[in-house]
């Protein structure tokens, strides 16, 4: 089995609830998607998505995706797709870093293997435990009151969990602001539900620890990437007994073992485009599995595809180290392919189809912008 045909689309995701907000005063509006059709010699196709969260989330844009693929390209033609440690390495010989390029060509190496063998992908990457998986909501920035009335409505329509976005600048209210956004959200606070308190390493380690100490008593948080930096993670981590979760510094299997070696979280936000694809998330499961650490498996941004590969990788999660998945198809309305995992009792299971289980909707995705064989 030999990769003969790469093909790329490119497809604009606007965001469902209009203007995302973000600590810093970052602000988005729509994601720019990359999607990636692998072809074989025997005529499968295996799909893969990229959809990194703006240019100023981690250190990826939408076009330095596109044009990594274009480099890699001539590497991966000829290749076996079911290889896919090799194929990662000839990918990293040919260019350093770059995992949101990387990653949806070995999303749909996985797929493609899982067509082969009829099987899903998660009987690949160690079997599912067959546990319905809790989906997370994503509430950005806001008023204290629109927050809570987003919350109700994602609770409403079956997550058991919230990422609520916080870091208010001093300008816009600062840490006491940041305080009552989280007080509202976890005011009509449901049994088994829980709270990420996400600051996306907006915060300074003063800010973080007043907002801290202004938090109603018994607050049931995690704190996510209060800062930037791992030293002011660390300072922040040694003041606080709230647990601490990493995303943005959790960005490889080495950034885990630093996380690991010198107990700097409780958990980690593992996004498959930021590990670099299905292959390094499963080392970084691995790790993450023996130290003992929660999991949140998600993806930067995404629809459909993206949402596809975080159900699959999800289901190989031991269910005490399973803290929640995000539902990526609930951020835009476009629906660039069919998936078969509706939302019930607050989890979803994959479908029972070889690969990733994933139909793309041909009139959505549009003629290719590159092809390469
Ligand atoms: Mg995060």
């Amino acid at each position: 089995m030999k990769i003969t045909q790469i093909d790329v689309f490119q497809v604009d995701l606007p965001y469902s609830g209009g203007v995302y907000r973000l600590s810093g005063g970052r602000e988005y509006r729509s994601f720019d998607s990359t999607i990636v059709r692998l072809t074989t010699d025997d005529g499968l196709h295996g799909w893969g998505e990229s959809t990194p969260f703006g240019s100023n989330y981690i250190a990826t844009h939408p076009n330095g995706i596109r044009s990594a693929i274009e480099l890699l390209a001539p590497t991966l033609l000829g290749l076996d797709p079911r290889r896919t440690e090799r194929v990662n390495e000839t990918m990293d010989l040919a260019l350093v870093g770059h995992h949101s390029a990387k990653s949806p060509i070995d999303v749909a190496c996985w797929d493609l293997f899982g067509k082969s063998v009829d099987l899903p992908v998660y009987d690949l990457l160690g079997g599912s435990t067959e546990t319905r998986i809790p989906t997370i909501s994503s509430i950005g920035s806001g008023s204290p009151e629109d927050m809570r009335s987003r919350v109700a409505e994602h609770r409403s329509l079956g997550f058991r969990g919230h990422s609520i976005k916080i870091g208010s600048l001093d300008s816009e209210g600062g840490p006491a602001l940041d305080a009552a956004r989280v007080a509202a959200c976890l005011a009509d606070r449901q049994d088994g539900e829980f709270f990420l308190v996400d600051a996306n390493g907006g915060m300074l380690p003063e800010a973080a620890l007043r907002f801290l100490n202004l938090l109603p008593d018994g607050a049931d948080i995690v704190f996510e990437q209060p800062c930037s930096s791992w030293r002011e993670i660390a300072s922040v981590r040694a003041r606080t007994s709230v647990p601490i979760i990493l995303d943005e510094l959790a960005d490889s299997e080495a950034s885990v073992i630093n996380i690991v070696a010198n107990d700097l979280a409780d958990g980690v936000g593992l996004k498959i485009s930021k590990a670099g694809g299905l292959t390094k998330s499963r080392r970084t499961r691995d790790i993450c599995n023996a130290a003992g650490l929660t999991m949140s498996v998600q993806d930067s941004w995404g629809a459909q595809i993206a949402f596809a590969a975080i159900v699959h990788l999800a289901h190989t999660v031991p269910e005490q180290l399973l803290r929640c998945i995000l539902d990526a198809r609930t951020t835009t309305p476009v629906v660039l392919a069919e998936f078969d995992a509706s939302i019930v009792d607050g989890g979803v299971v994959a479908p029972n189809e070889p690969g990733l289980g994933v139909h793309p909707d041909m009139s959505v995705l549009g003629v290719p912008v590159a092809t390469y064989k």
